[in-house]
This record gives structure tokens, C-alpha cells and sequence, in this order.
């Protein structure tokens, strides 16, 4: 997606965002070194037979960043340019992101160097099988050890593979569909866990643009409606988020994908988009929109909100100061280098932190593994309570005001929550609460200059806690 698809430096530009929020701690300097340290890292290689016959070593990883929590969380990401670098950055951003959002883990991250496009179902099957076996091998996976999920290049089908493997070599474990989250829902996964990345981008956002002193201070009237949005990458990620912010009334006036872009100022339905993409291969030539043969240009549209969700470093030194976006919320991992991050910070660009906003989909993945954990869908055991209670309310208020209320209004007061409902709603809160947390820490202390310097002292200080509960540190 981007020119700059390695990890190049990555867990430097990590570390440098935690030195620079540390200094406006009194933490012990012993304390802050083992909140950065990677505590674990499996590197591993195996063999591959492709089908005519000739061998492949492939490449892979599983970095467990901090145990100050167990177990550790965090995706599995499949890409050709993946490297240790960026494994390790990207398992210490789990560790902050989860501490951030109250998600009871430690962070980690997994990849396998493979271009999973250049492979088959089939293959892919065989590649994450043996991958999930190694890590069985080390230790390296379980629902109290070490959980992974989706990430760049993996979804649903990878995550199903796992569990599969994980139970036919842990035959009668009572917890071990809890091994593994973002699984399809026939599968142990929890409805709302496909769409929770992109659902906690949208309340991030939506919540930021709530402030009316917060939005002045960027020239922009309050609220999401009518907003202009970019969106970079139509994954899983990018496609919810662009669907979300188009359905809460904003403008999504440009979309990118690697192939090129296209914008509409009159606004774009993501559905759409994705609709004509399937059919013709490409983004380029949707009706009505205007073509940008070079993707990247995207990201220097004029708009409002600019969500880059696809791979990171993609706002650099290089174009941050044609960036025309008054809000940048960071929907993929790392997307923006230390030298961006101070040219928006001196042009007062408004940058909401991907440790922060895309935590959703850990969020949610947290409630899929409490879900396994505890064997019982959401909503089962009260749904049917609650409407009863409600339908007890109605006819009471009925009798009490002598007037009927239509079907429509009975519906609207008898529903009791399902899976969905509770997911999303957990979603919601943990986002809002999490959002003023940070904002709080900015406001109690302006030196810190952005949020996300308060996004990561707001997570030092839960982890530094956390040591001293364990009796770690005095
Ligand atoms: N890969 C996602 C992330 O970077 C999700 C991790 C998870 O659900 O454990 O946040």
C-alpha cells in the first residue's frame, strides 16, 4: 500500500513516543526500561512443499512484548515485508493500546513473511496449521498464555485453522476455544468482533468531534455531520470505518486502496465502492468519481478527517506538511513516523493515536475470550427477562395513562439485548471512557502537546501499577 512497507525503525519510533510521554513521569527509570523491553521473541523457520514439489523455508515470529498481564494479545499479520522490527513494534503497541482501553492482557504480535496472495486456500491452511503448531511446541499460545487474532493479511478462515489445531492437540480442554479470537461465530467468535476495529474508530472519532472547544480550536463546527472523510485501505479495517462514518451522517469523499483512489466531494457509499471493486478488480472507474492513478496521493486531499488504515509510516516527513486533513485518526498500527507527528503538531492537526483508536478490535476480542471462557452466549441468560420486564412496564403505563401505544413504540421499549447489542455496547463505553482519559491527561498537562503523549503516559501509569501490584517494583 505504502513505498515504505518495512518495519524499518518501527519499534525506535514506538520507544520514542513512550521516552518522550515517560519524561513526564516519576516512575523509577528501571521501572520505565522493563515496561519498553520485548520480553519474548520466538523467531522460527519451516519448511513449505510447494505443490511441484520444490521447498520453501518460510519465516515467521511471535513476540510477546509484557507479561505484566496475563495472557498476552495480539494479532497475526501475514506480509512479504514483515520483519522482526516491526513485530516487536507492533506487540508494545498491544501492551499500551490494551492498558489504555482496561483489556486485562499483555501485548503481543505474531507474523509469517509470506505475500498471502501468491498461495492458495489450501496452502494457507498448511502454512497456519504449522505455524500455530510451533507455537503450541514453545508454549507460545493458549487462552492463559498467549492469544492471538486477526491482523494485516488475516481474518475469520486463518483464525478457525487455529482453534482447530490448538483442540486437536489439546483433545478435552475445557477453555481452548479461548485460544484464539476474531473466530467465526460458528467457530466460538463473538457476533460484532468482525466490525469492531472499524465501530471503535467511528465512536473514537465521534467522540472527539463531540467537543465543540476542541473542534474551534481546529476550525470545525462540532460533530461528525457532513464532515469530509478520507479512508486508506478498504479491509476489514478501513471498509467499517468508512461504512460507519458514512452511515453517522459524514462525508466519505475519498477512498484508497493500492491500486489508486477515487474521490467524490459529494460523498462516497463504501458499499458501493466495495461493491464495484469485487466486480471489476479495482477502485478505479466507479461512477461519478474522479480517478487517482497514484494512491498515496490520497492521504494529501482536502478534507476534514483523514484515516489511514491500511500499513504504517505512510505520513512521513516527506508529505506531512501537504497533509490537509484537520483530524488524522490512525485506524492502522504506526502509520505516522516521529517527524510527521511534529510537523502536525506544529500545524495543531488534531491526531487521534492508534494505540488508542483502534483499540476496538482487542476490546472486542476481550469479550469474545470471556465469552469462551465463561461457555455462554451474551445476552442468553437475560434477554427474555428483560422483555419481560419491559412488556410489564408498558402495560402498566398503558393502564395507568389509558392510552395504547402503537407496535412500533412497544418494540422500541421491549427488546432485550442480544449478543450484538452487548458487544457493541461494551464497545461503546470502553471507547468513550478511554477517549476522556486521554483527553483528561492532555488537559490536567499541556506540555505533553498531543494525545498521543497522553495516550501513552495514560498506559505507563496503568502498567507501572500494575508492577508495583505484583510486587515487581516497590
Ligand atoms: N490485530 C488487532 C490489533 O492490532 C487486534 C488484536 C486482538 O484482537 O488481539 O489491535
Amino acid at each position: 500500500m505504502s513505498s515504505s512497507q518495512t518495519g524499518d525503525g518501527m519499534f525506535d519510533f514506538v520507544n520514542q513516543y513512550f521516552d518522550h510521554a515517560a519524561r513526564w513521569s516519576d516512575h523509577p527509570q528501571g521501572l520505565l526500561e522493563q515496561i519498553k523491553a520485548c520480553n519474548s521473541v520466538y523467531r522460527f523457520s519451516f519448511p513449505f512443499r510447494n505443490d511441484d514439489g520444490t521447498i520453501e523455508v518460510i519465516r515467521a515470529w511471535r513476540v510477546e512484548h509484557s507479561h505484566h498481564k496475563l495472557p498476552t494479545k495480539g494479532g497475526i499479520r501475514y506480509a512479504s515485508h514483515v520483519d522482526e522490527e516491526e513485530v516487536k513494534a507492533l506487540a508494545a503497541l498491544m501492551t499500551y493500546k490494551c492498558a489504555i482501553v482496561d483489556v486485562p492482557y499483555g501485548g503481543a504480535k505474531g507474523a509469517v513473511q509470506i505475500d498471502p496472495k501468491q498461495y492458495s486456500v489450501e496452502q494457507l491452511e498448511r502454512i497456519t496449521r504449522r505455524y500455530t503448531h510451533e507455537l503450541v511446541k514453545k508454549n507460545f499460545i493458549g487462552p492463559g498464555i498467549d492469544v492471538p487474532a486477526p491482523d494485516y493479511g488475516t481474518g475469520e478462515r486463518e483464525m478457525a485453522w487455529i482453534v482447530d489445531t490448538y483442540m486437536a492437540l489439546h483433545p478435552g480442554s475445557l477453555d481452548g476455544v479461548g485460544c484464539v479470537t476474531g473466530k467465526p461465530v460458528t467457530q466460538g467468535g463473538v457476533r460484532g468482533r468482525r466490525e469492531a476495529t472499524g465501530r471503535g474508530l467511528y465512536f473514537a472519532v465521534r467522540e472527539a468531534a463531540s467537543f465543540a472547544d476542541d473542534m474551534k480550536a481546529l476550525g470545525l463546527p462540532p460533530g461528525l455531520e457532513g464532515k469530509r472523510v478520507v479512508v486508506q485501505g478498504l479491509g476489514n479495517v478501513g471498509y467499517h470505518v468508512a461504512k460507519f462514518c458514512h452511515e453517522g451522517g459524514a462525508r466519505v469523499i475519498g477512498l484508497a486502496e493500492y491500486e489508486g483512489a477515487i474521490m467524490n466531494t459529494a460523498g462516497l457509499d463504501p458499499d458501493a465502492v466495495v461493491a464495484h471493486r469485487k466486480a471489476t478488480g479495482s477502485l478505479l472507474g466507479f461512477p461519478g468519481a474522479t480517478d487517482i492513478p497514484h494512491s498515496a496521493d490520497a492521504l494529501e486531499l482536502d478534507c476534514d478527517i483523514l484515516i489511514p488504515a491500511a500499513l504504517e509510516n505512510v505520513l512521513t516527513g516527506g508529505n506531512a506538511a501537504r497533509v490537509k486533513a484537520r483530524i488524522i485518526v490512525e485506524g492502522a498500527n504506526g502509520p505516522t513516523t516521529p517527524e510527521a507527528e511534529a510537523v502536525f503538531r506544529d500545524r495543531g492537526i488534531m491526531v487521534i493515536p492508534d494505540l488508542y483508536a483502534n483499540a476496538g478490535g482487542v476490546t472486542v476480542s476481550y469479550f469474545e475470550w470471556l465469552k469462551n471462557l465463561s461457555h455462554v452466549r451474551f445476552g442468553r441468560m437475560n434477554k427474555r427477562l428483560e422483555e419481560r420486564d419491559e412488556a410489564s412496564f408498558v402495560q402498566a403505563l398503558e393502564s395507568l395513562t389509558g392510552k395504547k401505544l402503537s407496535d412500533e413504540q412497544k418494540r422500541t421499549l421491549v427488546h432485550g439485548a442480544s449478543e450484538e447489542d452487548i458487544v457493541n455496547s461494551g464497545l461503546e463505553e470502553t471507547m468513550i471512557v478511554a477517549y476522556h482519559a486521554i483527553r483528561d491527561a492532555l488537559k490536567r498537562n499541556p506540555k505533553l502537546g498531543d494525545l498521543r503523549a497522553a495516550a501513552f503516559l495514560t498506559a505507563i501509569d496503568k502498567i507501572a501499577m500494575a508492577y508495583k501490584e505484583l510486587g515487581v517494583f516497590p
